[in-house]
């Protein structure tokens, strides 16, 4: 069984995709996507030998050695381009998950949905995908074991730049507050639309966080401490508005 966070990323692949899960470690979501019938093939990628061995001995374990690739590689480079039509990549920073993407630009071709679970670093994915024309279709979140996940999916579309401009319009909310594009970027643009508890949780955590961070510049005199300060005093005005 997978966890709940794995489940809803397999529950966002299209039934009949051809899946790469990049940065795969046991594999149990390309294995759980084959073994459902919803992936006609998969492949998992890893950078790291231990996690590839992992990977290997699930997909062995399973018997599902003909459909399911295990790959060592960096990122993108274990797939062949045309290979398959949609890719997840969860568990990783979002950093580190833009920088796969942007290096990989040219296995892209022919991939038409991207499921992205990013553990920080949101607002990095959200924006290589604006800027990479990548249509925002639908963003989740969820609480498994105290820790707060979001689950973003993007498709390409041929109208993605203009849907994606509407989807970012600053939003004025009905106290007065307003959701500028950086805010919707950090936050996200459909989970800000019906926002649930989690969410809520989640950015009152991050305000507390961000007060503390604030706090503490606050007390130092340097020039560029001062600034900081001023910055994020604005952002956390900003957030409490809203929230
Ligand atoms: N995707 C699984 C999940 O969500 O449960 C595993 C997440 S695990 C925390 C992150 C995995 O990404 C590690 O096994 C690591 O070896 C792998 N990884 C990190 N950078 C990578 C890269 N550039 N290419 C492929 N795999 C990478």
């Amino acid at each position: 069984k997978l966890s709940a966070r794995l489940q809803q990323i397999a529950d966002r692949l299209p039934v009949g995709c051809r899946l790469a899960d990049i940065g795969s470690d046991h594999a149990l979501l390309p294995v759980y996507a084959v073994q459902s019938g919803v992936a006609l093939y998969a492949v998992a990628g890893e950078v790291n030998e231990g996690p590839y061995e992992a990977a290997s001995r699930q997909v062995a374990e399973a018997g599902l050695n003909i459909k399911v690739h295990v790959r060592k590689g960096d990122g993108l480079a274990v797939i062949v381009k045309g290979e398959v039509d949609t890719i997840t990549i969860a568990g990783m920073g979002g950093a580190l998950i833009a920088s796969i993407l942007s290096a990989g630009a040219d296995k892209l071709d022919g991939v038409n949905r991207l499921v992205l679970q990013p553990n920080v670093g949101e607002d990095i994915v959200r924006r290589w995908l604006l800027d990479h024309n990548w249509f925002l279709l639908e963003e989740s979140i969820l609480e498994e074991d105290g820790k707060i996940y979001e689950i973003i999916t993007a498709v390409s579309e041929p109208e993605a730049a203009a849907l994606n401009e509407l989807l970012y319009q600053e939003r004025k909310l009905p106290g007065g507050a307003v959701l500028t594009k950086e805010l919707l970027l950090m936050m996200g643009p459909r989970l800000t639309q019906q926002p649930t508890n989690v969410l809520i949780t989640k950015w009152e955590s991050e305000l507390d966080k961000l007060n503390k961070i604030r706090k503490s510049v606050a007390s130092s005199n340097q020039e560029a401490s001062r600034e900081k300060e001023q910055q994020l005093a604005g952002l956390s005005h900003q957030l409490k508005e809203v929230l």
